[in-house]
């Protein structure tokens, strides 16, 4: 073996893997831009956003700006003003430090920095692209800074596939814009969205105002305010009464130092704040600043998470729940009476929840496929005729089989693959290339085991040319492959003559069939019965069996719901349904009782 398979990575790669750490979507550019003017000491921000942010985003700032040399800097990795010493991180008050952000942008981003400080008579604007520097020039500006982000992931096409739509990543933008604003309400705000201002957020402005502005006025009015100090720990903010709980905890702001943040104690002290008052699986409403002295938290556990961590986790914890405690059962807080009414959100009716926008209950129309209690060998399952069936009552279930299911629907598919189904037993998950894998391989290797496979005649015969270690192997099983309904003849040199290929297979091309076998024949295992194995028939027929199937199945890139629901069936019968020939899951179950526990139904 040559030497020479490692080496150091270009700084250009380098830089795009950091920036992969800090950079994930347009949501994260403006976290950053945000943070670094409110690190600036900026009074008013303006945001703009086109297409989601996956065109530009353009942070605006009148904070302290940079000089030419500073700006310069800022753009270089592990290049920051905030903090000097590794010590210095313990005491850190700034929302950044690591000096890692706009060089992660600039390497993914066609990025442009406008900046002044107040001393200075001008400005500097700096162009850069996938992380090079194109222009570095002399401009007037207004004092502050302006980070122009433009074609985010340009050069890393790999990440540009998994942003997701226009209006998902908007959403995302808009959630983080919203976090920052309710976190300094003493800094004045503007969004504008393609061209149109979504949102102006004047200052200095109460907490208050901030939700009332961004949430809206009757959340407002279900908001406490929560006052308490401790022992150098203050917690502040707006604590909602129960009537206003959500299934998640996408309402819970919790600011720890003016930074978003999350911790599990955090979590843990909220839900403990709340017990009694809201039924379990339901989460409070709530904006809370926790300040504290900066050497009492550490906020360099991840880069982009929030999660922060704190020395003295059970102070923390009884100080937010003696907050909260306090704010909801204080004079004009809570009632302090009738703590059993408050077990249910007002007007919800347990148990059921109806949801208008469902898309077609079509979906329950698909028939319930009954598998026969005794798949009598061979015979063709049976479909029930098709037509409107009711939702199949969750039943008594009957004695677990050897089957998957006893009765199954479809339910429809997911990710454009993936087959939802719903069965006696909770729901499933199936791939549908893995399934229809395994039913044609148990069909083929049956058919070759009662005799001959039934073979389909091409049309037109296909010459194939494999490589010659191909041909080798072919050339080999030549016995076992006729047997197993391929026409294959050898046409001499290393191509092979296909005329026939196995019925069941369906449409594939014969060159498509007859390489995957041939590199599936390569594969000889390890071991000491390596050259037994080899030899054996069985092995081959196993072999050629699996790849042929493969191959078919990936040659069906559509299949109609008539045939996914017999596959289904055909499925449940296989001597083997939940793996597909190469050992992949053909279905991934959840039941019913585990959904139950999920969602904390249990009883
Ligand atoms: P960090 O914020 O962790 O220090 P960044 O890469 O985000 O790292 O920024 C690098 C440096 O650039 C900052 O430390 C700061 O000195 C400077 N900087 C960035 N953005 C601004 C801004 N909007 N106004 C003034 N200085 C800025
Ligand atoms: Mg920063």
């Amino acid at each position: 073996m040559g030497g020479g398979r490692i080496h150091i990575l270009s700084d250009e790669v380098i830089s795009q893997i950091a920036a992969g750490e800090v950079v994930e979507r347009p949501a994260s550019v403006l976290k950053e831009l945000l943070e670094n003017a409110i690190d600036a000491g900026a009074r008013h921000v303006e945001v703009q956003v086109a297409a989601g942010g996956r065109k530009a985003i353009v942070v605006t700032d009148d904070g302290c700006g940079m000089d030419r040399d500073d700006a310069l800097l800022a753009i270089e990795r592990h290049a920051t003003s905030k903090i000097r010493s590794a010590a210095d991180i313990e005491r850190v008050a700034t929302l950044g430090f690591r000096g890692e952000a706009l060089a992660a942008i600039a390497a993914v981003s066609r990025l442009t920095l406008t900046t002044r400080p107040a001393e200075a008579i001008a400005g500097t604007r700096l162009v850069v692209a996938g992380g090079k520097i194109l222009e570095v020039s002399e401009v007037g500006c207004p004092v502050g800074t302006s980070v122009e982000v433009r074609h985010l992931f340009f050069n890393v096409p790999a990440r540009r596939k998994f942003l997701r739509t226009e209006a998902t990543e908007l959403a995302h933008v808009r959630q983080t814009f919203l976090t920052y604003a309710l976190a300094q309400p003493g800094l004045a705000l503007r969004l504008v969205v393609d061209g149109t201002e979504v949102w102006r957020m004047p200052a200095p402005a109460t907490l208050e105002e901030r939700v009332r502005l961004l949430l809206g006025e009757d959340l407002t009015e279900s908001l406490r305010p929560v006052q308490h100090e401790r022992a150098g720990l203050r917690v502040t903010g707006l604590a909602g009464t129960p009537h206003v709980s959500r299934a998640d905890r996408a309402g819970q702001y919790v600011f720890v130092n003016g930074r978003p943040a999350s911790a599990p104690i955090l979590a843990h002290a909220l839900r403990e704040a709340y017990q009694g008052v809201l039924p379990s699986g339901r989460h409070a409403i709530l904006f809370l600043f926790l300040e504290m002295d900066p050497a009492q938290v550490d906020v360099n556990v991840h880069p982009t998470k929030r999660e922060v961590r704190f020395r003295r986790p059970g102070e923390v914890r009884d100080a937010v729940i003696e907050a909260v405690r306090s704010a909801l059962t204080a004079p004009g807080g809570m009632r302090a009476a009738a703590p059993a009414a408050w077990g249910r959100p007002a007007g919800a009716e347990v148990g059921r929840v109806e949801i208008t926008d469902i898309p077609p209950p079509r979906t329950f129309q698909y028939p319930r496929l009954p598998l026969a209690p005794e798949p009598s060998g061979g015979a063709a399952p049976v479909l029930p005729e098709s037509g409107a069936t009711a939702p199949p009552e969750r039943g008594p279930k009957e004695p677990p089989g050897e089957r998957p299911w006893v009765w199954c629907r479809v339910v429809g598919q997911v990710g454009g693959l993936y087959v939802v189904l719903e069965t006696e037993d909770g729901m499933v998950l199936m791939d549908p290339h893995a399934a229809h894998e395994r039913v044609l391989f148990e069909r083929l290797t049956q058919e070759v085991l009662r005799g001959r496979a039934a073979s389909q005649r091409l049309l037109v015969p296909e010459t194939v040319r494999l490589s010659p270690t191909d041909a080798l192997r072919v050339r080999e099983h030549l016995a076992v492959l006729q047997e197993m309904g391929f026409g294959v003849s050898d046409f001499g040199g290393d191509t092979f003559l296909v005329d026939g290929l196995p019925a069941c297979l369906g449409e594939v091309t014969a060159a498509a069939v007859l390489r995957n076998v041939a590199a599936e024949l390569a594969e000889e295992g390890s071991g000491t019965d390596r050259k037994s194995r080899r030899e054996s028939a069985a092995w081959a027929r196993e072999q050629v069996a699996r790849a042929a199937c493969r191959a078919a199945v990936k040659a069906r890139t559509r299949l109609t719901l008539g045939e996914i629901e017999q596959l289904v069936v055909d499925l449940a019968r296989a001597a083997m349904p939940y793996t597909c020939p190469h050992g992949r899951p053909t279905l991934i179950f959840m039941g019913f009782d585990e959904l139950d526990r999920k969602f904390g139904r249990t009883s």
